[in-house]
């Protein structure tokens, strides 16, 4: 069979518009396979009630097509998941993606073909397409993962994972319902469903540190003034450690007095987005001291908004400090505890059993539900990539090249899968992600109209690439209070097997740092790598 396609797109998320669409106007032939019915990737998939943006709408959307900036108006500062997926489906449509783009398409194998230089992909439906090229665009947090518990099965209920969450939205209304999960997903949820529900019982296993979103609306005057502003907020992006509006404060929180710490963290506090978490202090996830300082302040926080003590205890972390895992961002979340209709139960001291037909049963007691959520997040980063069966030269699997932990060059190749490329895999700079994206494609758009332009067929990093930037990777996670916390992050996940042992999947230097070094390949003619 004969390459029908120059490059094969897998995903049609934020990272699969961008790369298809790029690729396009070089010219090449791009056929983009999608799982889902739509665009939209994360933003196709997590329907739950509450999905919303953590980052500000205007840092998030697409900045490289002013036409794009300029007709689409955000509605507020964190823009709900049917706005952004409206969002999605406007720029499709704008720039005519969709022809190029197999839904229903999901990609069960790729493998490499040495002695014909491609890509032979077979969907789950059996057909088979050939591209030169292969770009994984399959995101980083798109494999749901629900928790190991007997019975789950035998419930009567509705039950939903929130990321497979149904179109057709739930009524709570007078229901009785249960929530799993207190990440940032769970949080989420729990806000939004207690709004209506009977009764909201929510199953914490390990609470997180949680911070005040501050949403509001955005008029049209505001957008208006937005839109003037766009040059700035993206260069700022362009410029900050993660790609957020948000950067650290210079300053140590233990070089300062007490008053100014305390001036500082209820400035942070009361502030939109993450400025709790990323326009802290400079020292407060690398020092053990500042961070239990900032962890004292925000667990005030909680004691002040939870009325019964009890429960504000159980919702303060004792096992990891402030940051030091994804804090996600909540409206008057602590708040909700205070409502008669909802029950926090600790999972810890009484472990949920299993799910029976009516409900599910913990070591004390039984609950009757009519829904069950399992905000119980995803096989992370290299997860979707196990999932496909991707094979490279001499049949060696994916899978087991990354035994251990994932091996990459700059995130973007793995040794022994020429031609594929990765947006988002792991290593790449996430952060305020579209930022990100937007480089990553770029990036690989060039190095594949690069090998087009002198006749190269092929492209491979090198082993000792790829031992560089491993060891780069580790050694920027070194000092990190994160590192030592178990978290999606350090790639544990208990409802996985082989998950258990933490490993470094993301890389933890600044985003500018890294266009650095992706710019010194390109500009250096890609000799890093090995084209032929
Ligand atoms: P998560 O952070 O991994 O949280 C999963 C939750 O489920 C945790 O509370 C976990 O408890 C619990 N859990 C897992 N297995 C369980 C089991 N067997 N029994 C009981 N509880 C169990 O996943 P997430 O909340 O979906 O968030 C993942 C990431 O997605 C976030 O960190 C963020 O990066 C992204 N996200 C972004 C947004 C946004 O931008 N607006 C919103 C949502 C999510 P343990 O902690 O004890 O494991």
């Amino acid at each position: 069979m004969q390459p029908q396609h120059d490059v094969i797109v897998i995903g049609a998320g934020i990272s699969g518009l961008y790369q298809l669409h790029t690729l396009r106007q070089r010219g090449f032939k791009v056929r983009v396979f999608e799982t889902g019915t739509g665009v939209g990737g994360t933003w196709y998939w997590n329907r739950y009630p509450g999905a919303r943006f953590d980052s500000e709408s205007y840092s998030y959307g697409y900045s490289f097509s002013k036409e794009l900036l300029d007709e689409w108006d955000w509605t507020e500062h964190f823009s709900p998941q049917p706005k952004t997926l409206e969002y999605l489906n406007f720029v499709a449509d704008k720039l005519d993606l969709r022809r190029d783009i197999q839904f229903n398409a999901r990609v069960a194998a790729a493998h490499w073909r040495e002695e014909t230089r491609d890509w032979h992909v077979t969907l789950d439906d059996g057909s088979e397409h050939v591209a030169r090229f292969l770009v994984t665009a399959i995101g980083p947090l798109s494999t749901p993962t629900w928790p190991k518990i007997e019975g789950i099965d035998s419930f009567g209920g509705v039950s939903c994972h929130t990321a497979r969450y149904p179109k057709e939205p739930i009524d709570f209304t007078g229901k009785k319902v249960a929530v799993i999960g207190t990440g940032a997903t769970g949080i989420q949820t729990i806000q939004e469903v207690a709004k209506t529900a009977g009764t909201l019982t929510v199953f914490q296993r390990t609470p997180n540190w949680a911070a005040p979103l501050h949403n509001a609306t955005i008029s049209k005057a505001e957008m208006a003034e937005i839109r003037t502003q766009y040059p700035d907020i993206l260069k700022r992006c362009q410029e900050t450690f993660s790609c957020f509006l948000h950067t650290p404060d210079s300053r140590a929180a233990l070089e300062v007095t007490p008053a100014e710490r305390e001036a500082h963290w209820e400035k942070l506090y009361g502030s939109k987005g993450f400025g709790m978490w990323q326009g802290n202090f400079r020292d407060i996830l690398v020092d053990r001291k500042a961070n239990a300082l900032v962890s004292e302040f925000v667990a005030r926080k909680i004691r002040e908004r939870v009325k019964d003590p009890a429960t504000a205890e159980k919702l303060i972390p004792k096992n990891h400090g402030f940051g030091t895992r994804r804090v996600p961002l909540e409206t008057r979340y602590f708040e909700v505890y205070n409502q008669p209709n909802v029950r926090l139960v600790d999972i810890k001291e009484t472990p949920i059993e299993r799910i029976t037909p009516n409900g599910l049963q913990t070591s004390a007691e039984s609950f009757d539900f009519d829904i069950i959520i399992y905000a119980t997040g995803f096989d992370a980063i290299t997860g979707s990539f196990d999932k496909i069966d991707l094979r490279g030269t001499d049949g060696r699997t994916l899978k087991d090249t990354w035994t251990g932990g994932p091996k990459t060059w700059l995130g973007v190749q793995v040794e022994g899968f020429p031609n594929m490329f990765m947006v988002m895999g792991p290593h790449t700079a996430l952060g305020n992600i579209p930022r990100s994206i937007e480089y990553n494609v770029e990036w690989v758009t060039d190095v594949i109209a690069h090998m087009r332009d002198r006749g190269l067929t092929r492209a491979e990093c090198r082993p000792e690439g790829v031992k560089e930037w491993t060891d780069h990777v580790v050694a920027l996670g070194e000092g990190l209070l994160s590192n030592e916390v178990d978290s999606w992050m350090t790639g544990i996940n208990r409802n996985v097997d082989g998950k258990t042992v933490r490993t470094v999947a993301r890389y933890s230097g600044s985003a500018p740092a890294y266009r650095a070094r992706c710019d010194a390949v390109a500009t250096g003619g890609y000799r890093e790598m090995a084209l032929s």
